[in-house]
């Protein structure tokens, strides 16, 4: 473990660093505090002490594809540029062929994992959804499936008239292997009334994961931050998941998301400040104690500040995705993809050991 002398003339901060090297829980109000200091570099230190204690030296990825087989949404989150009503232009829903078309023409043999959202749409059954998943399955037998997020399994269960449970086991039956961590924006009614009011709410997307987690999947989680939120809410979400994992441990990585400015209508004036990115991940790494690993997403915050970010209590990097199609609808200036020797370049330069793991935090290769 470092050894880690905080120079702040903050005596909060300092009160706070005394906390973390007694490995004591932090508050919401030590995270406001956190939020309202200055000093980034110190809290940036001290999450990487707490990152170090968990995962060493090592930075995690994954070669993975993203896909997205519809974007036509029933619901109309105000930070989406990515959804489309069925009849508008630019919608679409692909059949069992051009899923595998659009896979087959993009697909390399490195590829372990499919991560799969799309919109809601209530235009086709439950089936549709269960049977993306086979079709993928019976084409490509080892590549792990990690689909749909919180909030699609709680539309799942009302376009199905099933219970959450019994909409995760049919799609377990056809190969799902884990949720995404998506659709959880702000865990606080607040919020979701003001920008995504149709969709799932705290109770529901806390729900679904925990029934996943019941069932024996582990999941990943996110905070979409940057908008209308404030820091208080963060917090909350953040608590929200730790609360969580003490109780089903099924949580592997919180990935804090950085909203796209492109939707002027959702309150959204400017991008997140390089600050604000790294002040989140640090925070995140310091009061989301129970849970290994903090990802920096590169489509969301870019590849520079990603970097930073490996020293700021993150441990994972995402991975090669190959066609980010959301964020990039919503205004993400990155690539929408990164090859595997790229990732491996920025973890090594931030002095850390490349990883590549698969979809369940399993060692494929050390770099
Ligand atoms: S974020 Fe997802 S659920 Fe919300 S409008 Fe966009 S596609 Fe639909």
């Amino acid at each position: 473990m470092s050894l880690l002398t905080i120079a702040s003339q903050d005596k909060t901060l300092a009160s706070i660093a005394e906390k973390v090297l007694h490995r004591e829980r932090l508050t919401i109000e030590d995270g406001l505090a956190l939020y309202e200091s200055d000093d980034v570099f110190s809290i940036a230190q001290l999450a990487n002490l707490v990152n170090e204690r968990i995962n060493g030296n090592r930075v995690y990825f994954v070669q993975n594809m993203y896909i997205n087989p519809t974007n036509v949404c029933e619901a109309k989150c105000r930070f989406c540029g990515f959804r489309r009503d069925q009849d508008q232009e630019g919608a679409y829903t692909m059949s069992s062929e051009e899923l595998l078309h659009y896979v087959g023409t993009r697909f390399n043999d490195g590829i372990r994992e499919f991560h799969i959202v799309g919109g809601h749409n209530n235009h086709v059954p439950f089936d549709y959804y269960v049977d993306t998943l086979r079709t993928l399955k019976k084409a490509y037998p080892d590549v792990a499936l990690k689909a749909y997020t919180g909030a699609e399994i709680e539309f799942f269960s009302r376009i199905a008239g099933i219970s959450m449970e019994e909409v995760l086991k049919e799609l377990m039956n056809a190969g799902l292997e884990s949720l995404t961590g998506g659709g959880a924006e702000i865990l606080t009614e607040r919020y979701r009334l003001k920008m995504s009011p149709e969709k799932a709410s705290t109770d529901d997307w806390l729900l679904a994961h925990r029934t996943a987690h019941g069932l024996g999947m582990l999941t990943p989680c996110t905070m979409l931050y940057g908008s209308i939120e404030t820091k208080e809410e963060r917090l909350i979400h953040m608590s929200r998941i730790r609360e969580l994992q003490d109780e089903t441990n099924g949580f592997q990585v919180f990935i804090p998301l950085a909203v796209q400015p492109m939707k002027a209508t959702a309150g959204i004036r400017r991008r997140t400040s390089a600050m604000d990115d790294i002040k989140t991940i640090a925070i995140s790494r310091l009061m989301v104690d129970n849970v290994d690993h903090i990802k920096a997403y590169f489509i969301n915050i870019g590849t520079q500040l990603t970097q930073l970010a490996l020293r700021a209590g993150a441990s994972d990097a995402h991975g090669t995705l190959v066609e980010e199609r959301i964020s990039h609808a919503a205004g993400a200036l990155s690539d929408q993809g990164i090859t595997k020797e790229d990732l491996i370049w920025l973890i090594k330069g931030a002095g850390k050991i490349a990883v590549e793991r698969d979809t369940h935090y399993n060692v494929i290769k050390e770099y």
